[in-house]
């Protein structure tokens, strides 16, 4: 079975604005992977591309096993689209609203009455059924989108930034919304900036800058830098004199000096077995330790090094 989402060497320019500039991923059925890159990176564009709404200007892009391009019909019906922004009807109800949408997609007579019934029970909207749409709140309104996206039962959802201005409740709820559509075996592609919630929900992240893809895996290994080539981030705690733990690690080659922290530093080794060994020589030279733990970097760091990482030019080898 072709995976769920397959772009291949996708490129989208404004003018000689390169927004998407030769990205390749596959996102498995199934899974959730989430979006995640500064404004201006290329979410939307690349999104706006696999939702149909968008030729890209090089490159292939497949749903399910179906050209964007060449079938776009078909992969409407594969796929729901949850836009960062659009527009509500006013005099519409929320329900009137949902039946618009389901008589558009085709449905009518008591097929159509049970798909909007399913998902207005699925988001929590019966109780805002009578309500105009738009004057819902913003938790509300992404609930009604979210809604809509769902009246044809997709297999794949793609929603552009759903959490964005939800108040912490709201995006709690969303979330558990998005965990029980994924239970359900629906492959979702999600952007945010709010990484700490990706990290929670998704299977994999995938990271554009500047319209190209910098990092695709777990947000496990993210965080422990594995990936990146950050190496591992150690607490160290000592009795006495907070400075002894940055004059030990100037003369030591295992470790490298980060910060200053109140009763020692942070440091940074290249792997575990190589805190093992800075352990051991700190305590054989004297340094009366009380703490030395792994500290895992949160999503946002990660981000942050990701970028510098990316951003920052080679430098130049050097002379023999
Ligand atoms: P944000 O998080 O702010 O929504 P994004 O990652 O979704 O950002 P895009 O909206 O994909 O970024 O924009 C990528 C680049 O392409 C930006 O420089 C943007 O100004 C530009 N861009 C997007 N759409 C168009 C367009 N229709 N015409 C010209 N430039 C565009």
């Amino acid at each position: 079975m072709s995976p769920a989402i397959v772009a291949n060497n996708l490129y989208r320019y404004f003018g000689t604005l390169k927004a998407v500039d030769g990205i390749s991923f596959e996102v498995p059925h199934g899974s959730v992977c989430g979006f995640v890159g500064a404004n201006g990176a290329g979410k939307t564009t690349t999104m706006r591309v696999l939702a149909t709404l968008d030729y890209p200007t090089m490159g292939q892009v497949e749903i399910c096993g179906i050209n964007v391009v060449n079938f776009p019909a078909k992969v409407r019906s594969l796929i729901g689209w949850m836009p960062d922004y659009f527009g509500n009807y006013e005099h519409m109800t929320v329900l009137e609203y949902l039946d618009f949408y389901a008589r558009a997609l085709g449905y009518a007579g008591k097929e159509r009455q049970m798909r909007v019934q399913e998902v207005m029970e699925f988001a929590d909207l019966i109780p805002l059924a009578d309500r105009l749409s738009n004057k819902l709140s913003k938790g509300m309104t992404q609930r009604l989108c979210l809604g809509r996206s769902l009246i044809h039962d997709p297999q794949v959802l793609i929603m552009d930034e759903p959490a964005a201005g939800l108040d912490p409740k709201a995006r709690v709820e969303l979330k558990h919304l998005i965990r029980i559509l994924a239970e359900e075996g629906k492959t979702i592609f999600i952007s945010s900036h709010i990484l700490s919630e990706l990290g929670e929900m998704c299977d994999s992240l995938l990271f554009i800058n500047n319209g190209h893809i910098v990092h695709h895996g777990d947000a496990e290994s993210l965080k422990q830098g594995t990936e990146t080539g950050g190496g591992y981030f150690f607490d160290v705690q000592i009795l006495g004199d907070a400075q002894s733990v940055s004059n030990w690690v100037v003369t030591n080659p295992y470790a490298e000096f980060i910060e200053n922290r109140k009763n020692g530093g942070r440091i940074r080794v290249e792997s575990t077995e190589t805190a093992a060994r800075v352990l051991a020589s700190m305590v054989k030279d004297g340094l009366q330790v009380i703490e030395f733990h792994k500290e895992q970097r949160n999503l946002e760091d990660a981000f942050i090094d990701m970028l510098d990482k990316v951003n920052t030019p080679p430098s130049m080898p050097k002379q023999p």
